[in-house]
């Protein structure tokens, strides 16, 4: 089953700037904004933030305010400064051995670094990957790691696999089964991640008077380190 992936994924495979390099700072960036973000919004601001800051010396020198408006549009912006935290720690300290004691990085993340920049022999999982292991009964090899998240991002899906098109159906036992997804991210409009989004923008463009935003979601920008309060008026941090 693994060679029919394979040999799919060398006429098919997406061609994404990080599989393109094996620099860990870049395949760094770009799980972080993977984590929560579509991959074709994700290329161009990956290539933005790798010209911008090309090593992690350089984003380990910028000012959290700076890296947060770099974010700006990609949401959960907690990801942007525990990537800036992340860049701090290695360049004073070195890559740790134990990659999830970065802030941000959990297992999947550093088992993808370890995979794709490091290039051992870990699989990462993620949601792509364990639907086709699932759904196929398979256990594909680390080799296949690239090839089983575009299997699962483009033919795959979660809903309405597109076995039709799929170099497993053959022997997948899922083979024109549909499924529901499990849970649905709850929708943006409305909730409280835009009222933060509303009032990070705000402090974005200008230091603003606490009283003109919302203060229950300034309330955890602060926590989250991604404002500053003073006399009354909110900032990034400096
Ligand atoms: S045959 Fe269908 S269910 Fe099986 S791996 Fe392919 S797309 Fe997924």
């Amino acid at each position: 089953m693994e060679s029919a992936l394979l040999a799919w994924f060398q006429r098919s495979g997406r061609d994404l700037p990080w599989r393109r390099t094996r620099d860990p700072y870049a395949i760094l960036v770009s799980e972080v904004m993977l984590q929560q973000t579509q991959v074709a919004r994700v290329v161009p601001r990956y290539l933005a933030w790798l010209e911008r800051w090309p090593t992690v010396e350089a984003l380990a020198a910028a000012s959290p305010a700076d890296v947060i408006l770099e974010w700006q549009g990609l949401g959960y912006n907690r990801r942007a400064l525990n990537l800036h935290r992340a860049a701090r720690a290695v360049a004073e300290g070195g890559w740790p051995d134990d990659l999830t004691e970065l802030p941000g990085v959990g297992r999947y993340t550093a088992a993808a670094i370890r995979r794709f920049a490091l290039e051992e022999d870990v699989l990462p999982v993620d949601v792509n990957v364990a639907r086709v292991q699932r759904r196929t009964g398979h256990a594909f090899s680390p080799a296949a790691a690239a090839a089983l998240m575009d299997l699962g991002a483009t033919i795959c899906l979660a809903r309405i696999p597109r076995c039709d098109a799929c170099p497993l159906a053959t022997p997948c036992p899922s083979r024109g089964v549909r499924e529901e997804p499990l849970r649905k991210q709850g929708p943006f409009e409305g909730s409280f991640r835009q009222r933060r989004a509303v009032a990070l923008r705000s402090v974005s463009r200008e230091p603003t008077p606490l009283r003109l935003l919302d203060g229950d979601a300034v309330v955890a920008l602060e926590r989250d380190g991604l404002v500053v309060v003073r006399d009354g008026v909110v900032a990034l941090p400096a």
